[in-house]
């Protein structure tokens, strides 16, 4: 067995040795500016330009509609902030989901403060939105739908190319925006079948370097720049070019879309085991939608616990897992996304999400399973010891 066991890698992933061997030589041989006119310069700019087609390519986009970021929070905010600027004289209004990552929930917060409305769509128990709610929320000036592919907490897939479809159908113009920074290198993506405007992706969530992403903007919906400077990305996205980054994170993507055969049903085998073994703890709850999940999430409430460190008693075992929420940094708040699906606020203190790759092994499996088992049984003799001493 190994020191750890990672089960974390919905938060982040190992570089994989292929994507650091492509990497290497844009340190310390080729470390030119792409920006400069020089031969040394240009074959930066190649690289860069190969490395964007690589990702149109895995993504079913065109070259030019591939905008490299520094991650997935920033491409969410460019989205955000650039379709607001973009279309604010047409209306301010703006629909979004109650369970998006904070890049997302916390731009559209800012927007609010700014003047625009935004409507927070609820989910069911599985954390899915249906199209016919979706557009009973469209009003004439609504300008941006921003929906997430995957949750990042639970693992549910939402139905984007239906959502997008429904919205398209209204024929308002509106700009339809998906953060895909959960579902990009771990599912296949088309943008075209999606159909969406404007879709985010980060490198460090499939075996990509931390610090790179990519906003894909479809011909004809380019965003405003968001950040500015000398003008790099044809002046969308200025700063000087991350060249290691994106060239790992081209790597990384088509490296995972090339494995999608392999790693996915291995990751779901992985994932259906921990999951056949977790539900069999008495009153243990699978969170999220238990069909369309990603490949590798896996996420539990137990009934009779509240507030309890069920992550950081794992973390004595050697198991790297997540509460997926604020409780893991022991603020002991509930996990939002869970209280947007239904569950009780004091159910949802006391979470559990476990997210595969390809590298765990049937063993660590079993052995998480175990550990679960004790833990979970610990904490409730625990509490109940606790409450009648008082
Ligand atoms: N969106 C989702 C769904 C995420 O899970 C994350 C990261 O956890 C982000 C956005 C932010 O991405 P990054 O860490 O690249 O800024």
């Amino acid at each position: 067995m190994k020191e750890f066991i990672y089960v974390d890698n919905a938060a982040t992933t190992p570089v994989s040795p292929k994507v650091l061997q492509a990497m290497l030589p844009y340190f310390t041989e080729i470390y030119s500016n792409a920006s400069a006119i020089y031969d040394f310069g240009l074959e930066a700019k190649i690289v860069k330009e190969d490395a964007r087609r690589k990702i149109g390519a895995a993504l079913g986009a065109r070259d030019n509609e591939i905008f490299f970021t520094s991650g997935g929070t920033e491409s969410d905010n460019w989205a955000l902030h650039g379709v607001a600027e973009l279309r604010s004289s047409r209306g301010k209004h703006i629909i979004t989901s109650a369970i998006e990552h904070s890049a997302v929930l916390h731009t559209a917060e800012k927007l609010e403060a700014q003047g625009f409305e935004v409507t927070y769509l609820p989910v069911d128990k599985n954390g899915q939105i249906t199209p016919s709610d979706l557009v009973a929320a469209i009003r004439p000036d609504t300008i941006l739908v921003s929906i997430m592919l995957a949750n990042n907490e639970i693992g549910t897939i939402l139905p984007i190319k239906e959502l997008c479809n429904a919205v398209k159908m209204q024929d308002r113009q509106i700009i339809f925006h998906t953060d895909a920074v959960q579902a990009a290198g771990h599912i296949p993506l088309d943008v075209n079948d999606l159909g969406v405007d404007l879709l985010s992706l980060s490198a460090h969530k499939f075996n990509g370097p931390k610090g790179i992403g990519a906003l894909y903007a479809k011909v004809g919906k380019a965003l405003p720049p968001y950040i500015t400077g000398g003008g790099q990305e044809r002046g969308r996205r200025s700063g000087t070019d991350n060249i290691p980054g994106i060239v790992g994170m081209a790597e990384a993507l088509d490296e995972a879309v090339k494995n999608f055969d392999v790693s996915i049903p291995k990751i779901a085998k992985l994932r259906n085991r921990l999951i056949d073994g977790v539900l069999k703890i008495p009153g243990a709850h699978l969170t999220g939608d238990p069909i369309n999940r990603l490949p590798g999430t896996a996420s539990f409430v137990f009934d009779g616990l509240v507030l309890q460190p069920i992550v950081k008693r794992l973390g004595d075992y050697g198991i790297c897992a997540s509460a997926g929420s604020a409780c893991s940094a022991g603020s002991g708040s509930p996990a939002r996304v869970l209280v947007a699906a239904g569950y009780s606020e004091e159910m949802s203190t006391a979470s559990l999400r476990m997210s595969l790759s390809e590298n765990n092994t049937e063993d660590e499996i079993a052995y998480i399973i175990e550990k679960v088992e004790v833990v979970i049984g610990l904490l409730r003799t625990e509490k109940n010891t606790f409450v009648s001493s008082r």
